[in-house]
């Protein structure tokens, strides 16, 4: 329905025409408009507002509430809503991909979709369900502090990605929850571009902690002492309230059940890691020592470990060699690759550790298990959008990665599928060209040839291997593949540093990688001495996250997998489960680079428009039909709205039965007949037939 009462079109299917110009024009419009909505279908656009709207409220989530998604003006809720109802209904799993780029407001949008879920249920007031929904909300403040930083597209940037499942008991209440957590960006730990922060909870716990904590933690209220902290020049956020956040991820920490050991852990980590990044190394050509012993003794003490154990680890590392055991003394550059590594590694394991007691929270309690007799599900993905830096690194090249991932299941699921139905059930159809991306998910993983793999390889070799010696492995390997490049493989190509880049053509646009650091970074390395040193921590919260410490140096450990491998198959794994379930999507859009509330940028989003693949979206949608049924089943639900089918059709067939309900109904003209389907054009038929349907029942 196009809705009159409000500026340009609610549903780019609608549209007179379909192009990049007219589909440009109608989302201004409506941004201008404070529109920020707008539906292909039942995908749902959305546009960063950057100024608060009022359209949240108690009163809209009841305007949304059990209505079809048609009924009224487009929102977000509509989309819970569908995705509720769908699980109420048909007992169906489903799920909402939030996609787009930093800043372009999934995660606020996957707040937003929680907080429907949470108002439309529980009917009954138990307070079980009350604990399982505010443990769900509250869990978003103790995720943002830990996984969220100030980058300089996003104040409150999502560092790593998220995808959290709410489950739900007969009744269609929330019972419970469970989130995983993809590739942290730990990197940010111990460097930050400049005008970036490192991760919200430093600053938290330094600028809010009473004195007397913060005393005990062996820090000053100052972020710009710390090297981890300060490197991105100014420590505060206008939009942000250091002070006020260290209070409510308190308070959720509480709220969730932390004991004060484990609230008490977390910040002494959180310490160590501050003083950490200050230890630094004298290295005079023979032996490396370190040269700042207040600060090897105050991180030792907040990590529950003695001092002189852990300066021995940060200058040397034991070598199992020939049955032999022997220490090696690190060189200066070593030792100080070998704290960031440290760093990195405590604080991954820390974050890793908070996701995993947050699940113990919010898990599905035994009780509820009991008489729980179907396990349905909906979940919320809100993971990094495609990202393009000045300098792109492995980190980028992962999170484009499962940008690729992404799109080939939507592909997969709203462009292929929808066409291939069609063809099956025999309906006339021309087809919609769009760019299949599986080629380019091919060129990342494949088995042997892709770039993952020549990366593991390059890792598992012993010799000195460099990043130069990679990218060259790599350009011999891929120079025939459409998507890839080189400066060596392309010497005209003055945009890329020869030695050092090469180049993806993602479906998003080009993305030209540094080379330096992809080995480190895959390979992931930490010395096993630092593993053994946390193992014997006297904090046994601590040393519970270091399980593997407890082997022996002469045990000759598996080599662990690689980031990358990691991560491709998380990646795996993740769009499995997303394919199982029935799919909604919200796509976010940034309207500009300045957080302005009235700027619409318009190069800025033909670009999200054309890479996010909208037009095409559209396009299919308006070539194809908005609903499609079974004829049984479409029979059972309508037959009260003829008399000829009411109480039951004596004809031929439920098609035959169908036929003459359209006809009667006089919605011939929008229907077509499938081999065993009957396909509605618009939804409005839809909404007009169970509106009949209501008036009867
Ligand atoms: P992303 O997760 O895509 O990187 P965020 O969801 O963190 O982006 O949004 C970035 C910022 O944009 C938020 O901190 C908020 O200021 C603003 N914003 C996003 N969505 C909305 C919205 N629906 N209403 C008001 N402001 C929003
Ligand atoms: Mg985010």
């Amino acid at each position: 329905m196009a809705h009159h009462d409000e500026a340009g079109i609610g549903d780019f299917v609608l549209l007179d025409q379909i192009n990049i110009d007219s589909f440009m024009e109608n989302l201004q419009v409506r941004f201008n408009a404070g529109k920020i909505y707008t539906y292909i279908g039942e995908v749902c656009v959305s546009v960063n507002p950057y100024r608060t709207i009022n359209i949240y409220g108690p009163d809209v989530v009841n305007q949304y509430k059990g209505r079809e998604i048609f009924e009224r003006p487009p929102h977000v809720f509509a989309i819970a809503d569908a995705a509720y109802k769908a699980m109420k209904r048909r007992g169906q799993d489903t799920c909402i991909v939030i996609s787009g780029e930093s800043g372009s407001g999934k995660t606020e949008a996957s707040k937003i979709i929680m907080r429907y879920i949470a108002a439309v249920t529980n009917v009954s007031q138990q307070a079980e369900i009350d604990r399982v929904k505010s443990v769900l909300i509250q869990s978003n403040s103790i995720l943002e502090a830990f996984g969220n930083a100030k980058t300089n597209r996003n104040d409150n940037s999502s560092r790593f990605g998220k995808y959290m499942d709410i489950n739900f008991d007969f009744k269609h209440d929330p019972v419970g929850g469970h989130i995983s957590n993809y590739l942290l960006e730990k990197s940010r730990v111990v460097l930050q571009q400049p005008g970036e922060r490192n991760f919200h909870a430093f600053y938290q716990l330094l600028y809010g902690a009473p004195d007397a904590e913060l005393a005990k933690l062996r820090l000053v209220r100052d972020a710009g002492q710390y090297y981890y902290t300060s490197q991105g020049g100014n420590t505060r956020v206008d939009s942000i309230s250091d002070r006020q956040d260290y209070k409510s991820v308190s308070a959720a920490l509480r709220l969730l059940g932390f004991s004060s050991e484990k609230t008490d852990c977390i910040w002494r980590t959180i310490a160590a890691v501050l003083n950490l990044g200050n230890v630094e190394f004298d290295d005079n050509g023979e032996t490396t020592t370190v040269s700042t012993p207040e600060r090897l003794e105050a991180v030792g003490a907040l990590l529950s470990v003695t001092p002189a154990e852990l300066g021995k680890t940060l200058c040397h590392r034991v070598i199992a060699a020939g049955g032999e055991v022997m220490e090696k003394g690190h060189t200066g550059v070593q030792a100080s690759y070998g704290r960031d590594a440290f760093a990195k590694a405590i604080y991954e394991r820390l974050f890793t550790w908070i996701i995993q007691e947050v699940n113990s929270a919010i898990e599905v309690r035994e009780e509820s298990q009991r008489y729980r007799t179907k396990n349905t599900v909906i979940g919320v993905l809100d993971i990094y959008g495609f990202e393009i830096f000045n300098n792109n690194s492995f980190e980028q090249f992962c999170i484009n990665y499962c940008n690729e991932k992404l799109q080939q299941l939507f592909i997969e699921l709203v462009l292929r599928q929808e066409q291939e139905e069609y063809s099956r059930e025999g309906i006339e159809w021309t087809n919609v060209d769009y760019f299949n991306n599986q080629i380019i998910c091919d060129l990342v993983e494949q088995p042997h040839k892709g770039i993952i793999a020549i990366m593991d390889e390059a890792c598992l070799n012993v010799g000195r291997i460099t990043d130069e010696m990679l990218l060259e492995a790599m350009d011999k390997k891929l120079a025939n593949h459409r998507h890839y490049s080189s400066r060596r493989l392309n010497p005209m190509d003055k945009e890329l540093r020869h030695g050092e880049e090469f180049r993806i053509r993602h479906y998003a646009g080009d993305v030209s990688y540094n080379i330096t650091g992809f080995l480190d970074k895959n390979k992931d390395m930490l010395y096993q001495d630092f593993k053994r040193l946390l193992y014997s921590s006297q904090n046994e919260t601590l040393k519970s996250m270091w399980p593997e410490g407890a082997q022996h140096i002469s045990k000759t450990t598996k080599r662990p997998l690689t980031a990358g491998t990691l991560f491709k198959n998380s990646m795996i794994a993740l769009i499995n489960n997303l394919a199982s379930k029935q799919p909604h999507y919200v796509r976010c859009i940034k309207p500009n680079e300045e957080k302005s509330p009235v700027l619409f940028d318009r190069e800025r989003v033909r670009h999200q428009v054309n890479y996010l693949g909208l037009i095409e979206n559209v396009r299919v949608r308006r070539a194809g039909f908005a609903y499609r049924q079974s004829y049984d089943r479409f029979l059972r639900r309508y037959k009260m709205i003829s008399q000829f089918t009411w109480p039951n059709f004596h004809g031929e067939s439920d098609k035959e039965g169908v036929k003459i309900l359209i006809k009667e109904q006089n919605f011939v003209d929008d229907v077509k007949y499938g081999k065993t389907k009957i396909f509605l054009r618009s939804p409005q038929t839809l909404f007009k037939l169970e509106q009949a349907r209501g008036r009867l029942i």
